[in-house]
């Protein structure tokens, strides 16, 4: 026997033991008045009504009138009523009790009702947040079936999207799964079609365009909760998309607006060196020069192309550490060698300015890779020296801060506005303060960045204009 047929019998057992006692009681217990009676049967109409429901509330009704009339109302003992008054008593009865029981059984089901769409409301809300934690189509796709199947506690969910013609599950107990074709076609179904026993199918919409259809098996909902359930999943799809093609919209504008800063930076770059050495050139072939005339063109020759040269390499760098090719090889490194290293190799540039190093004892040990550490204090050496007026000091000092060491390049140049101050780490951006007249290409600071980030630190300015910058970069500390 099945639990729905064995609780059926109980109510039935339980309304009939009810009544037999209630009788019983007043018979042989206690011997009240034919009111008391009918009041306490009338009692026992409404709990089951409200309790069990109507048909067994309407059957005790019937069984409670009889027993009424023949145990309570002259003459006893049978089911003739003999007075006119009684008569009217227990068709009054009988009337109260069936419309009490219908009164009772609706607030049952309206109460039913209402606890049956509390608990598909926050099915709905708790799927909703499941499908917000994901911006990305094929991931929500991905997840939808389980977050379905979580929320709505289905044994099994399908998805299919007709886009691409794609099945995704949650459980992998479909014995019989549909084909494609099948899935195409409940996909343009009219309507949802919900079962309580079965599988409820629910086509999924774009607008009036279909999208695909949700196959949930031995779920409970009404047919609104199953249409809300697919008109949530229709609009995360649709706002994961949206999502989607506005980031591929941006990346493009992105791409192409760094794409023509690159190129207006280079050309103006490279033209300058260019034009210098084509003159040169064109010098040394047009004329027979003094022996000191020719050396100076060779000079200026070498020179831009060591311009160019440096120009290429950073164009280079910075595309590397874009597309995250660069290997770094981190060792222990001490601060102080790498300092003083840099300064030597860049002492052309820093020829004009008194460099003063202020590097406490003992600090520690970095986690650097030499070689891109030393071009990021070259870069910000040259910076600092390009930046401020020939003879200006410039300060290197360091400390140590937590788990990390901060290195410090100070110098009492042109200071940068504070507008501009978070802009000068993008890529090709030059500050107003000397871009008119410093040469440049606005990618020096970008490639610092980027390789104090993949040493797991961070770069950072504080500068007033007309007084100063200091750039500071952490390194961290060798464990
Ligand atoms: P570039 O020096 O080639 O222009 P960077 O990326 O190295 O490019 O620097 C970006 C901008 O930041 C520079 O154009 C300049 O305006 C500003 N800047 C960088 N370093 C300093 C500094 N030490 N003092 C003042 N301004 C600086």
């Amino acid at each position: 026997m099945n639990s729905k047929r064995f609780i059926s019998l109980a109510r039935w057992v339980g309304a009939a033991t009810c009544l037999a006692g209630i009788v019983t009681f007043y018979r042989t217990l206690i011997h009240a008045n034919p009111t008391t009676v009918a009041l306490t049967l009338l009692l026992l109409i409404l709990f089951i009504a409200a309790n069990w429901g109507l048909r067994y509330a309407i059957v005790t009704s019937i069984a409670a009138t009889g027993c009424y009339n023949f145990f309570f109302l002259p003459p006893i003992g049978t089911f003739t009523v003999s007075d006119p008054q009684n008569l009217l008593a227990l068709t009054v009865f009988l009337i109260t009790s069936v419309f009490a029981s219908r009164s009772s059984d609706r607030i049952r089901t309206e109460s039913r009702e209402a606890r049956a769409r509390q608990g598909e409301l926050e099915v709905l809300y708790r799927l909703s947040r499941a499908l917000l934690q994901t911006d990305e189509l094929v991931q929500l796709s991905n997840s939808i079936p389980a977050s379905v199947a979580l929320a709505t506690g289905a044994k099994d969910v399908l998805f299919y999207l007709l886009d691409g013609d794609r099945i995704y599950r949650s459980g992998a107990d479909w014995t019989a799964q549909p084909g494609t074709d099948e899935l195409k076609e409940l996909s343009f179904a009219p309507g949802i079609t919900p079962s309580t026993e079965g599988d409820s199918i629910v086509p999924l919409r774009t607008g009036v365009r279909p999208r695909g259809v949700l196959i949930l098996s031995g779920v409970q909902m009404s047919y609104q909760g199953l249409d809300a359930l697919g008109g949530l999943v229709s609009i995360s799809l649709d706002r994961a998309q949206g999502i989607e093609e506005v980031t591929r919209a941006e990346a493009a504008k992105e791409s192409e607006r760094l794409r023509t800063l690159m190129l207006d930076s280079i050309t103006h770059e490279l033209r300058t060196p260019l034009t210098s050495i084509k003159a040169s050139v064109s010098a040394l072939l047009s004329s027979e020069l003094p022996a000191k005339d020719s050396h100076e063109l060779l000079t200026v020759i070498d020179e831009e192309s060591d311009r160019l040269n440096r120009l290429v390499a950073q164009a280079m760098e910075m595309a590397q550490l874009d597309t995250q090719e660069v290997r770094m090889t981190f060792s222990s490194q001490t601060l102080r060698v790498l300092v003083e290293e840099s300064i030597e190799e860049n002492k052309a540039a820093l020829a004009l300015h008194p460099v003063t190093i202020n590097l406490p004892p003992g600090l520690p040990t970095v986690c650097a890779d030499p070689i891109w550490i030393q071009k990021l204090l070259g870069n910000m050496l040259e910076n600092a020296s390009k930046y401020s007026e020939a003879s200006a000091p410039i300060f290197v000092s360091a400390e140590v801060q937590g788990q990390f060491v901060a290195c410090s390049v100070a110098d009492r140049g042109a200071g940068i506005d504070p507008m501009e101050q978070a802009l000068i780490f993008d890529k090709f951006y030059r500050a107003q303060n000397r871009a008119g007249t410093t040469s440049g290409t606005g990618m020096g600071l970008s490639i610092c960045r980027a390789i104090v980030e993949a040493h797991g630190g961070t770069m950072s300015v504080t500068s007033q204009p007309g007084l100063g910058s200091v750039f500071t970069f952490t390194l961290p500390v060798r464990g």
